[in-house]
Parts: C-alpha cells; sequence; structure tokens
C-alpha cells in the first residue's frame, strides 16, 4: 500500500495511492488517491468516500516524524571512500530535526551560511510503533514503510564543525516522499533495490541497497537501543557513492526502485 499525505488546496489529508508505478517509478495517468479518515500511523487505514486524480493534488511530506530523524553516515563503503573516510564499525548516527523535512516539489532553500550544498539520495525508515531495544529480528514489527530521502548536507559547514547539527539541519534539509510504502520489507532491500539521484536530469547517484553495510533490521536495533524510537520517527538508512554540488535553481530527483521517486528544486534562501 502507497500511503501519501496530501490537499487539494483544503487542509491536508492522507490517501492510498492506486495503480503501478511505470518502468520510471511515475504513477499512470489513472492514478488516483483515496483519502483516509485520520493518520493511518494511528488509527488504521480507514478509506473515505472520497477520491482525487493523483494528478489534481499535491502531495505533501507524507509523514511528520513525531520526534526526530535519526541519520547515518557512511553506510555505503564507496561513500565512505569517496569522502576519505573508513567504514564506521558501529552504525554513525546524527539527527536531523523534524523541522527540516518538506514534502514532494518543496523548495530546498541554499543557506547564505554554506557555499557547498550537496544533494545524498536514500532510503528512509518511516517507524510505526514506539519501540526501545528491538532486536534485529524483530525489526520489521516495529517498521511502518519505506520512503525516499535527500539527506541535504552544507559539506563545508560540516568540515568546519565536526559534527553534523548546523550542515544537516536547516529548515527543508530533509524532502521526504513522495508517499510511504508499506508492502516491501527488509528482505527487498537486501536483495536490491535501485538508488538513484539526478541532478538536471543527469544521474550522479547509481547505488543499490544491497551494498548498505549495516541493513535496515540492524539500524532499528541500533538506533533504538540508543534512544526510543516513537510512531512517525524516521531513520535514513546513508547515501550511495556519488554525492555533489546542487546550486540555486537545480532540479534533484531521487528515485527507489518499487518505491517512485522524489524531486525538490534548490531555491535561493
Ligand atoms: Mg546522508
Amino acid at each position: 500500500m502507497r500511503i501519501a499525505r496530501f490537499t487539494t488546496g483544503e487542509d491536508p489529508l492522507y490517501g492510498v495511492v492506486t495503480g503501478e508505478l511505470d518502468e520510471n517509478g511515475q504513477p499512470g495517468e489513472d492514478a488516483v488517491v483515496v483519502a483516509l479518515a485520520g493518520d493511518p500511523l494511528y488509527v488504521g487505514v480507514k478509506l473515505l468516500e472520497q477520491e482525487h486524480r493523483l494528478a489534481d493534488v499535491r502531495l505533501l511530506a507524507p509523514v511528520l516524524p513525531r520526534s526526530k530523524v535519526v541519520g547515518i553516515g557512511r553506510n555505503y563503503a564507496a561513500h565512505a571512500a569517496e569522502m576519505g573516510n573508513d567504514v564506521p564499525e558501529e552504525p554513525l548516527m546524527f539527527l536531523k530535526p523534524n523541522t527540516s523535512v518538506v514534502g514532494p516539489g518543496d523548495p530546498v532553500f541554499y543557506p547564505p551560511q554554506t557555499s557547498e550544498l550537496h544533494y545524498e539520495g536514500e532510503l528512509a525508515v518511516v517507524i510505526g510503533r514506539i519501540c526501545r531495544d528491538v532486536p534485529a529480528e524483530q525489526a520489521t514489527d516495529v517498521i511502518h514503510g519505506y520512503t525516499i530521502a535527500n539527506d541535504v548536507t552544507a559539506r563545508d559547514l560540516q568540515r568546519r564543525d565536526g559534527q553534523f547539527t548546523r550542515a544537516k539541519g536547516f529548515d527543508s534539509f530533509c524532502p521526504l516522499g513522495p508517499w510511504i510504502e508499506t508492502d516491501l520489507d527488509p528482505h527487498d532491500f537486501a536483495e536490491g533495490r535501485a538508488v538513484q539521484t539526478y541532478l538536471n536530469g543527469e544521474l550522479v547517484q547509481d547505488g543499490s541497497t544491497s551494498d548498505l553495510i549495516f541493513d535496515v533490521p540492524a539500524l532499528v536495533a541500533h538506533v533504538s537501543s540508543v534512544m526510543t524510537l516513537l510512531p512517525g520517527d524516521v531513520i535514513l538508512t546513508g547515501t550511495p557513492e556519488g554525492v555533489g554540488p546542487m546550486q540555486v535553481g537545480d532540479e534533484v530527483e531521487v528515485s527507489i526502485a518499487g518505491l517512485g521517486s522524489l524531486t525538490n528544486k534548490v531555491a535561493q534562501r
């Protein structure tokens, strides 16, 4: 099931997106979104007798992280190497504030404090239940679904600060979407799903989730051994190699096979 959050100009609603994705991960022209009563994270999936053509609605971030977005750094060996880093012995965690989240099509604002703004296309895990100390083998029990993220990073500030809060924490630095896919599981990603980023239509990242150093269950176990996870919290699983700069006016699309694609433009702040 693909769960989206959308608006038709009125208050936002959650909805289920129907129809097949084409080979580019795009919904067909006949795709519709069936509205839901309330947030399915808390009340389950309750269909309303209200549907819209997907093309007629504006999609919003499919989840509003209740407390946090947990990032994982250097989780693909080739990306660690391109940044001049070794592969970590344990998952390298950082936090992005929930105020950094924006939705599909929303602008990513280029802050005046940086001159090196990078995209990082990533698989994102959405937590469905309050949990702590989750064993890896039970991780699927606490996962609501999966979506796509761009872990936008001010690379110069990351180097200068030596920690990640400012570099990854600006408003609009965590585009999420286009929806949450609830029917995939960690095995799908272990087998390999393409994670690709396009900058103005040019392929700049071409990774596979089979290359994750720490897989999804390991990340849920590791993060939840440190902090309680709440419904709607998000774990970003790290980016493959090929990160690079974005300029004002650039369009960045992150696609993950079977999940769809997330597109945002960079705007002057
Ligand atoms: Mg990242």
